[in-house]
């Protein structure tokens, strides 16, 4: 276990290394060239040494997998070349559902080399990528033909498939990309856990915690389907190793969909697609656990069942995102991108699982880089669902701020109303000056002028107060033509100004409009100082009017 953990990270660390500078011309996992294979049922009886001087016994033409599961016998075409001490010959095959595999190396000087898998299956021979590769005995003769004993095969994709024969070199490059490419995803996807599981516990969305339920589920199938799993735990039979892979895969499947359902909005989903994912959902998970169970005995049906559960999944897909689109969604491009990988290469699987395309390396691998697609383009999608509830947000506040606003003005002329007034004067530390300015004789203004000429009489005074008056002084329409002035006493206004600027401000029609004020100073700590104040400034105010108008007078409660 442990050295199967330090493998793993010399790989990963080699793979960084080549990520970081190594010749560009490193292959991938798809190492040397391909070996064409040929394969005879075994009926039990035929014998090794003479069959791999026979490859006309050997079929050819058929597919493989339609002879059925079993055990077979494969045989290459002629190689002709040596396998040396000091640079040796590999063969790679990919890792498919077997019990036992024996490798027979037929030389031009006529011996034949031999070996076998024990119970574990390939596990020994795994790569990352999921490649067995078989080191070629050294040998002063030339390698003519290698003769494969497969037993056990289930046969669905084949019996023996990417047979490849490579130097040791070419061997050493594959297996340094496949490193980088599985550190590169691998550190990804630890990254984008964090950073979400990180963004959750500022937002609590519970799809942030789907998100990163989908990612470490893809995680932990690219680290069994890559093979790091049977460096991990050598013990591991490879054939359980694959069910392993079918188990997390459906998983994820599941997690993916459930975070799509979590992320659209609700009505994306409603009605019969809701019922259907939630199906497909089961579907996966479950038929991955019982392909996990069952694979030893019914592969076969277990496989159909898995197959389905994905053309499921990408039969969803289609009406989810026709929906989305109808109902203007958000999220739609995003997710359009972010899903279409994913959901090509399930179709392309599910062709090929069907026979409909041959087996390749990188169909075998397409889920990975497509789910990697899928991850970083969700992760955007989940930065762009973050903007819109900012975006939300500043509206809520916004439009709060102006409802505020809206409640604390007069409508009239914009000045604070009484309400909002007294909300905001009464509490102030220190002595306070307060000036009552009402108009004079607006009634016969209003006569004079119409109604809406007095509105604009109102609100030319009122442009005056808010222009002319320093700022911080408080500023009311209190009344009908009544207004207050409000500033520290320390900071008093003039009010003979007031009554100034009044005489002097151009009117419709060039009305003269004049006005009275009383003044008073004192405390405004609370509702009883208020009251005590306007009575006196009040009472100074009708003094004004009772003087003669165009006037100031002092209240006598405190010296203003
Ligand atoms: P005084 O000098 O004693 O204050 O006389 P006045 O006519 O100004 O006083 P009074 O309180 O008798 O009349 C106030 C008038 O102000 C009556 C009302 O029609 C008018 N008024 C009150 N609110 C408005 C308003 O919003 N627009 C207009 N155009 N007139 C208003
Ligand atoms: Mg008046
Ligand atoms: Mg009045």
């Amino acid at each position: 276990m442990v050295g199967g953990l330090i493998r793993i990270l010399l790989a990963l660390a080699g793979g960084v290394a080549m990520l970081c500078g190594a010749p560009a011309q490193a292959q991938t996992g798809v190492a040397g060239r391909p070996l064409s294979v040929c394969v005879l049922p075994d009926n039990g009886a035929m014998d090794p040494a003479r069959l791999i001087n026979e490859p006309g016994r050997f079929d050819c033409t058929t597919a493989q997998h339609k002879l059925g599961a079993g055990d077979f016998w494969v045989i290459s075409h002629d190689i002709g070349e040596r396998s040396r001490g000091r640079m040796p010959l590999n063969v790679r095959f990919a890792s498919l559902w077997q019990q036992r595999v024996t490798l027979h190396v037929l030389y031009a000087d006529g011996t034949v080399a031999r070996q076998s898998t024990d119970a574990r299956g390939i596990t020994p021979l795994i790569q990352l990528g999921a490649i067995a590769e078989m080191r070629i005995p050294p040998a002063r003769a030339r390698v003519v033909r290698l003769l494969w004993h497969v037993e056990g095969a289930s046969n669905l994709r084949g019996v023996l498939v990417g047979a490849r024969l490579s130097t040791a070199a070419q061997s050493e490059h594959a297996n340094l990309a496949m490193s980088a490419l599985y550190a590169g995803f691998g550190g990804l996807a630890i990254a984008l856990i964090i950073y979400n599981l990180a963004l959750w516990g500022a937002l609590r969305h519970r799809f942030q915690l789907y998100y990163c339920l989908m990612v470490a589920l893809l995680l932990a199938y690219t680290f069994s389907s890559s093979g790091a799993l049977a460096w991990a735990w050598p013990d591991i039979a490879n054939n359980t190793r694959l069910r392993t892979n079918f188990l997390l895969l459906g998983m994820t499947g599941t997690a993916a969909l459930v975070f799509a359902r979590s992320f659209f909005e609700p009505r994306v989903f409603a009605g019969w697609l809701g019922r259907y994912a939630t199906l497909v959902s089961i579907a996966m998970s479950g038929v991955g656990l019982f392909y996990f169970c069952t694979a030893p005995f019914a592969i076969r049906w277990v496989d159909l069942a898995f197959t389905c559960s994905f053309v499921g999944l990408s039969i969803a897909v289609v009406p989810m995102l026709w929906r989305a689109w109808r109902l203007r969604s958000n999220y739609l491009w995003l997710f359009s991108i972010a899903w279409g990988a994913p959901v090509l290469t399930a179709a392309i699987r599910a062709l090929s699982n069907l026979h409909l395309i041959p087996w390749s390396f990188w169909i075998d691998n397409s889920t990975i880089l497509a789910m990697m697609v899928e991850a970083v383009v969700s992760s955007l999608a989940v930065a762009y669902r973050i903007k819109l509830l900012r975006d939300e947000r500043d509206d809520a506040i916004e439009r709060e701020v102006m409802m505020r606003r809206l409640a604390d003005t007069d409508p009239l002329t914009g000045l604070l109303n009484r309400r909002a007034f007294l909300q905001q004067a009464i509490g102030r530390s220190g002595e306070q000056q307060l000036l009552i300015v009402d108009l004079d004789h607006f009634k016969s203004v209003n006569e004079t002028l119409g109604h809406d000429g007095g509105d604009e009489v109102l609100r030319i005074f009122a442009r005056m107060l808010r222009t002319s008056l320093p700022a911080g002084t408080l500023v009311a329409r209190i009344g009908g033509e009544e207004f207050a002035i409000l500033t520290p006493a320390e900071q008093p206004i003039e009010p003979e100004t007031v009554l100034a600027k009044l005489r002097q401000l151009r009117m419709p029609f060039d009305v003269h409009v004049t006005a009275s004020i009383g003044a008073c100073r004192g405390l405004l700590v609370s509702e009883v100082d208020w009251k005590a104040l306007y009575r006196a400034a009040d009472s100074a105010l009708f003094d004004a009017k009772s003087a003669g108008r165009d006037r100031v007078r002092s209240g006598l409660r405190h010296a203003a």
